[in-house]
């Protein structure tokens, strides 16, 4: 059941009800239609998600899916936030970034921060009052997290921090940041902790910066000058931050398959359903098994990367942390969405080369998803160390 109600300025404001979240998913499908599909070569062109945008998708509530009610968020399951996902991404793969981003750094909160830090921003957050980002890039340290340098040094009451982060998606939309500073020296990943730290705390984002993929999702520089916070924003406790972080992360690698998926599936459709309508010596080029047979393999190895998702999901929903099955799926799935649309110009010929083809935005977004999240090689990293333990006598 559906509530259609009207907020304060007469738009549209939608009720998730968790028991049937299918119909929640025909409204987003409807949102992501109309709008998204409107707007998605321009955020591509501008490197920026119109404001009207962003208050249109916090509105429909996009901010707050998986936040508990009691939080005034929309409480609907993990699968039913992993298929909007999926749904936003095959649009546009930026906003669905700006979607997941905001809700792994939420979802850190939900899970490893005090009462009071949660009934304090959680209501903000839900609402898309304040976008989140979660930087813990830094200029030299990317896959090696252990590596952080931003500083974080006591003060009485408050942790005062000094430092650059970079590559940090939402970095210019947020109101809020999940930030892993060093809060001791020389103690390696021990020696890390987590801050929520507000913007009016001073922090400074630049401009988006131009990369080929993820346009739009707001990825900026964030720079930190005696930027002061109170010790009762520290999420966990002193020194835990990286066991939150490499649990935060491992957490969101299925969700971000959902973003995958969206755009590896989108690739399929628009390659078959041209390959169907072009025609070369006298037939339509589906007809020759050298294309069709590509598109078969896409078919099956999506409907499989699907099912370990939804089963990851599943798990998830129940309050496991599926660390290296997460590193799978994000692996998988992203090398997935990179042959996918690699293979879906291949089909459309030199056509598919323009920039006014879907598939080719989607080629570059396919690339960053090797990238962010960790690193294909660092997955490999993950799932290679659970293979020691098991097997290692
Ligand atoms: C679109 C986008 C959005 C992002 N958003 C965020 C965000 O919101 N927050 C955030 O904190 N970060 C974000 N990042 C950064 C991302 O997490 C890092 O780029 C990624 O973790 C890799 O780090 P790096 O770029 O420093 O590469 P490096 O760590 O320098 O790695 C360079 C290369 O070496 C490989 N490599 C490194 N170590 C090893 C090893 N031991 N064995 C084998 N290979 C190795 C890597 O796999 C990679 O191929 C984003 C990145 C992108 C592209």
């Amino acid at each position: 059941m559906i509530n259609v109600s009207h907020c304060k300025g007469k738009k549209r404001f939608i009720t998730f009800q968790p028991d049937n979240p299918g119909m929640a998913i025909e409204e987003v499908r409807e949102f992501v239609e109309k709008e998204v599909g409107r707007w998605s070569n321009e955020i591509d062109r501008r490197n920026l998600i119109p404001e009207q945008l962003l208050r249109e998708m916090a509105s429909l509530g996009l901010f707050g899916l998986t936040i508990p009610k009691e939080y005034g968020g929309k409480g609907i399951s993990v699968n039913g936030f992993l298929e909007v996902l999926e749904l936003v991404s095959k649009e546009c793969p930026s906003i669905a970034h700006v979607i997941f981003l905001h809700s792994m750094a939420y979802d850190i909160l939900l899970k490893f921060g005090s009462d009071g830090l949660k009934e304090r921003y959680l209501p903000e957050i839900a609402t898309g009052r304040r976008i989140l980002a979660l930087p813990f890039t830094e200029p030299k340290s990317g896959t090696d997290l252990a590596a952080v340098e931003l500083k974080a040094t006591r003060e009485g009451d408050f942790y005062v921090l000094n430092g650059v982060k970079t590559l940090a998606t939402n970095g210019i939309y947020a109101g809020l940041f999940v930030v892993l500073a060093r809060t001791r020296e020389q103690e390696g990943h021990k020696g890390l902790t987590l801050f929520l730290v507000e913007k009016e705390d001073g922090v400074a984002s630049t401009e988006p910066l131009d990369l080929m993929s993820s346009r739009g999702a707001g990825v900026s520089i964030l720079k930190f000058e005696n930027v002061r916070v109170h010790k009762n924003r520290i999420i966990g406790s002193e020194g835990k931050g990286f066991i939150l972080a490499v649990k935060g992360l491992a957490l969101g690698r299925v969700p971000f398959s959902s973003i995958a998926i969206g755009i590896a599936k989108c690739a399929l459709e628009e390659a078959v359903k041209w390959s169907l309508k072009r025609k070369s010596f006298g037939r339509p080029i589906f007809e020759n098994q050298a294309i069709s047979f590509p598109l078969a393999e896409i078919a099956a190895e999506l409907e499989a990367v699907r099912a370990l998702r939804d089963e990851l999901g599943t798990r998830i929903e129940r309050g496991d942390i599926p660390v290296a099955e997460a590193s799978m799926v994000k692996l998988l799935s992203s090398e997935l969405a990179v042959k996918a649309t690699r293979l879906a110009i291949q089909v459309m010929g030199g056509w598919g080369l323009s920039s006014s083809v879907k598939v080719s935005r989607l080629y570059r977004d396919a690339k960053a998803l090797e990238i962010a999240e960790g690193t294909s090689e660092a997955q490999k990293m993950i799932i290679a160390r659970q293979l020691l333990k098991k097997y290692k006598r």
